[in-house]
């Protein structure tokens, strides 16, 4: 059986920049994913501009941009009793963009496997030993071997359920999403909507489609879908994709020779956009990290880089995304935070520059 340096689970944005910065310099690097790509992934396709930098180092930029997508433009808030206040967003090359998940991902994997990483779809991590090597098995029969493991699976990472490490879930919230046909008066910008049951997303993604996400909690799921079908004039049979949780604990990023990046590490709440970017830069740091101890670093030194560049990706900005949660748990205190922008929108536009930020300290 082949050794690799590296066996990343997880192909999403996490695990694709890991194994593309890993390839770059020469590790041996493999990565699993179930899915066969290009797949959809529950997600509001909103691409901070924190990412374009790291997409410039992928040499992935300007292929992002050649891809159908909305530059967007601004970001209203609705309150349960549609009230809003809109906030413009930087709206030259480095702005926000929102671009379908299939497109995105499929990208940056194939840049993964452009730069030398041997990529396996269709290949569902089930099982994992560690003997000196970490052995990972899947589900159809294969296993791949390799000295360092990342977990970058996701919120539901079976990385850490097999280390033992996932958290319990709590009883959640859940997420819907589809792409549906763009109404013809909808703008290049973001819909952020309180409702009474929870909150919807809404960016177009291209000229036709509408981004579509609804989340609440799952008995209320089904009267937010019912909303989005009249507010919409959606088919009895839109198809939706589904997803929870929306939050669970951290799951520390790095144990020895074992690391977690993007979702499979912390979940943050989806309402601030920023999602993908940590993902991208985990897996970036993570990849820093490794190729380092390859080299010949001191490992212990390379892990404490690590943690110690990962806290400071976070630094500064948990709190907005915690004030957020807070909002949207409780939709009517949202709605009272867009009642008092209308008067005070200064306080808004200032805590959206915070999140739809080009510099994060940390770079
Ligand atoms: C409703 C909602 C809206 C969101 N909107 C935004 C937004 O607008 N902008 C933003 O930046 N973020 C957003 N996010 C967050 C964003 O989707 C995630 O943060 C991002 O996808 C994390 O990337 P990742 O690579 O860590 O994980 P994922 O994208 O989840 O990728 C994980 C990969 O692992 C694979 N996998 C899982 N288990 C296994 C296994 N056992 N074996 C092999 N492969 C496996 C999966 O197939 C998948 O391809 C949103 C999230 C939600 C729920």
């Amino acid at each position: 059986m082949q050794l690799f340096d590296v066996a990343i689970i997880g192909g999403g944005p996490a695990g694709s920049s890991c194994a593309a910065s890993c390839a770059s310099v020469g590790l041996r690097t493999v990565v699993l994913d179930r899915e066969q790509f290009p797949r959809e992934k529950v997600c509001g396709d909103c691409l901070n501009p924190l990412c374009w930098p790291i997409l410039e180092r992928l040499a992935l930029a300007e292929k992002v941009r050649d891809l159908p997508h909305s530059r967007l433009c601004s970001v209203a808030f609705i309150s349960i009793d549609g009230r809003e206040v809109t906030v413009d967003l930087p709206s030259d090359a480095g702005g926000e963009i929102s671009v379908k998940r299939s497109l995105f991902d499929h990208l940056l994997l194939t840049r993964a496997r452009e730069l030398g990483a041997d990529v396996h779809e269709q290949t569902t991590a089930t099982g994992l030993t560690r003997n000196g090597f970490w052995n990972v098995e899947t589900a159809s029969g294969e296993s791949f071997r390799a000295r360092t493991l990342v977990g970058a699976d996701g919120r539901n990472s079976t990385v850490a359920r097999l280390c033992n490490l996932l958290p319990r879930p709590k009883r959640e919230r859940v997420a819907l999403q589809a792409h549906v046909p763009r109404p013809r008066h909808f703008e290049d910008r973001i819909v952020l909507q309180f409702l009474s049951e929870g909150y919807s997303g809404q960016a177009p993604v291209n000229k036709t489609q509408l981004n579509l996400c609804l989340v609440g909690t799952p008995p209320t799921i089904s009267t937010l879908r019912k909303w989005a079908d009249r507010e919409f004039d959606l088919p009895a049979n839109q198809p939706w994709r589904t997803i929870t949780p929306l939050t669970r604990s951290p799951i520390p990023p790095v144990h020895e020779n074992l690391f977690f990046i993007g979702d499979a590490t912390r979940v943050v709440e989806p309402f601030t956009g920023e999602g993908i970017y940590y993902a991208l830069r985990s897996g970036e740091l993570a990849a820093h990290a490794i190729a380092k101890a390859f080299r010949g670093d001191d490992w212990n030194s390379a892990l404490h880089g690590f943690r110690r560049a990962y806290a400071q990706m976070y630094r500064g900005r948990l709190w907005i995304n915690r004030l957020a949660r807070a909002a949207v748990l409780r939709p009517q205190l949202g709605s009272l935070f867009v009642h008092a922008a209308q008067i005070r929108p200064a306080m808004v536009r200032f805590l959206t520059s915070k999140i739809v930020s080009r510099r994060n300290s940390s770079e």
